[in-house]
């Protein structure tokens, strides 16, 4: 799933704050819901394929945090992010407590809170995996806890250990750059004379097990003169 395509529910009271909200998620391509109160909110979030939940904590019927709190007792793991006007530790605390992911004081910046959002959405498209240590890699996906793998085409076997060494590094960076030195320091350490050419094969195999295209690759990414990067595979 793109990002882009997540459906978002805006639990807020206040109609003008609603609107601003709505309105400019839709125009960032969000698909986006609106309940004006926390059993609204509730009922809109239980009937599933949300992706991410701004809840204002001051909310008619039921408040936000109380609304979270069911909703992770249910065993649902939407995102959320907090609004609230209040900017208290202890609301802090009881937000993080209720099971929030994140909390934004009202009067909030919009470009802080579409940031956050999108933060909140690449994050959940990272845990957003198979039970265990499994992690989406492009279209297969690893285990970081038994080095199980399973390629593209659907065959499974046991990384070897270079393999996963480089993964694990660009698993563990979150989408960032690794660069090529961290690589060969991490995964070769001690060992005599790696080229960075070295790390390119064993790129190119990552490549062959995880892209659906490994000449054309779109999740493990070479970024010139500098590493690699991995793009969160999109959920299926
Ligand atoms: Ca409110």
């Amino acid at each position: 799933m793109s990002p882009r395509e997540a459906r978002v529910l805006v639990v807020e009271d206040e109609a003008r704050i609603a609107r601003l909200l709505c309105d400019n998620l839709e125009a960032e391509g969000y698909r986006v819901m609106h309940a004006a109160d926390g059993e609204a909110g509730l009922r809109a979030a239980r009937d599933g394929g949300i992706d991410l939940i701004l809840l204002d904590v001051m909310l008619p019927r039921l408040d936000g945090f109380e609304v979270c709190r069911r909703l992770r007792a249910e065993g649902n793991r939407a995102p959320v992010l907090f609004l609230t006007a209040r900017d208290l530790p202890p609301d802090r605390v009881r937000g993080l407590q209720a099971g929030g992911d994140d909390y934004l004081v009202k009067p909030f910046h919009l470009a802080e809170l579409l940031a956050r959002v999108a933060a909140l959405l690449r994050r959940a498209a990272w845990s957003a995996e198979p039970a265990g240590g499994r992690v989406r890699v492009g279209a297969g996906w690893a285990d970081l806890v038994t080095r199980e793998a399973e390629s593209v085409d659907g065959a499974k076997d046991t990384l070897p250990a270079k393999e996963f060494g480089i993964l694990q590094l660009l698993i563990e960076a979150r989408g960032a750059i690794v660069s090529r030195s961290r690589i060969l320091d991490r995964v070769w350490g001690g060992e005599a004379d790696p080229t960075p050419r070295t790390v390119d094969n064993f790129v190119v195999r990552l490549r062959r097990r995880f892209e659906p295209d490994p000449e054309n690759p779109r999740y493990i990414l070479t970024i010139r003169g500098t590493g690699y990067r991995l793009v969160p595979a999109d959920r299926s």
